[in-house]
């Protein structure tokens, strides 16, 4: 090998020249380009001699990579240390180019820094693929958070939100209010319409649940089955059984037919309301199924009602 270097040092030239990774040396005393290779026209478009000192290197670099890209180099080349670095490159007509600089500093004899040298890759396929894994991530997670039926929210989110929830309502001593939410005779709508339209009336019933809880905060999911839940943040008992009755008009406004029930042949929903102002050693499992017992005592009371802090609304 010595041998090769010594008879001809162009051979290196030459084979750093036709690799796909651009070489480059920076001499570290004046910060300038003592070297990089004429590959880099290629990939950005700017001639090899306009790349002069480290300020052509930082400032063609997106801002918001530039100063955590050059201080983090700036930093490691001062300690000596070899580093890499992501970021996005400029290019001649304006377009951005990801890319990772291998950097190796070269020490004099006597262990100062004496230069740094590297190669630059293009990395732009790589982080292309990166940002497609991140988004199929964000889909997931978003499919895993919502029923896939009617669209809401399903348990699993609720179950998240109304934890933070209930631990806010701790924080801020603000009342927290829970409506639970169950169709009536449900069983027999779909024995007698079949489940396909079973399915739609479960979209529509979401949706006027939705359209009754008006607050930002409020929150609705699908419980289960054809059970629905409503979080309401910071409202009262008052507040939580006007939600309630809106729910309730709302599913009876939609006239959607229903021959096998006993409530004038109309879909109907039972509702049970609770609300807390929880102290500290409160349980929110506790709370849950006092609600959720409203809602069985709305069952017994001849549906199509709610059940709230002491009081039955027909
Ligand atoms: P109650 O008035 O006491 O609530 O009686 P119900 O018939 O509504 O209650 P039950 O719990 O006996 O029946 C619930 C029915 O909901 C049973 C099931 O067929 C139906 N159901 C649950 N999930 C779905 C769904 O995703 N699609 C459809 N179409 N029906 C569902
Ligand atoms: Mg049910
Ligand atoms: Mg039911």
């Amino acid at each position: 090998m010595s041998h090769f270097v010594d008879e001809d040092p162009s051979v290196y030239k030459t084979l750093l020249e036709s690799t796909k990774a651009i070489p480059w040396k920076i001499d570290w005393n004046t910060l300038t380009f003592s070297y990089i290779g004429p590959q880099i026209k290629q990939l950005l478009g700017w001639e090899p001699d306009t790349w002069v000192s480290v300020q052509d290197w930082a400032a063609r670099m997106h801002e918001e990579d530039r100063e955590r890209v050059v201080n983090f180099c700036v930093s490691q080349s001062q300690a000596g240390v070899d580093h890499e670095a992501d970021y996005r490159a400029l290019t001649s007509d304006g377009r951005f180019v990801w890319i990772r600089d291998v950097v190796h500093v070269v020490r004099n004899p006597a262990g100062e820094v004496e230069s740094l040298v590297g190669f630059m890759f293009d990395i732009s396929e790589r982080k292309q693929t990166e940002q497609k894994l991140i988004d199929l991530q964000k889909e997931l997670e978003t499919l895993s958070f919502k029923d896939g039926l009617t669209g809401v929210a399903n348990r699993r989110m609720f179950d998240s939100v109304l934890e933070v929830e209930w631990l806010n309502a701790k924080r801020t001593h603000q009342p927290l209010s829970l409506v639970m939410v169950d169709i009536d005779y449900f069983k027999q709508y779909n024995d007698h319409y079949g489940h396909l339209q079973g399915d739609d009336c479960l979209k529509r019933v979401s949706q006027a649940l939705t359209g009754s809880a008006a607050r930002a905060r409020d929150f609705v999911a699908r419980f289960g089955g054809e059970e629905f839940v409503l979080v309401l943040p910071d409202s009262n008992a008052e507040a939580a059984l006007a939600v309630a009755e809106r729910c309730r008009s709302a599913i009876l406004s939609l006239q959607i037919p229903h021959e096998k029930s006993h409530i004038d042949q109309l879909l109907s929903i039972s509702l049970g309301v609770g609300t807390a102002i929880p102290e500290q050693d409160d349980l929110l499992t506790d709370f849950i199924n006092k609600v959720d017992r409203r809602l069985y005592q709305a069952k017994q009371n001849g549906r199509n009602c709610i059940v709230a802090e002491s009081t039955v609304r027909k």
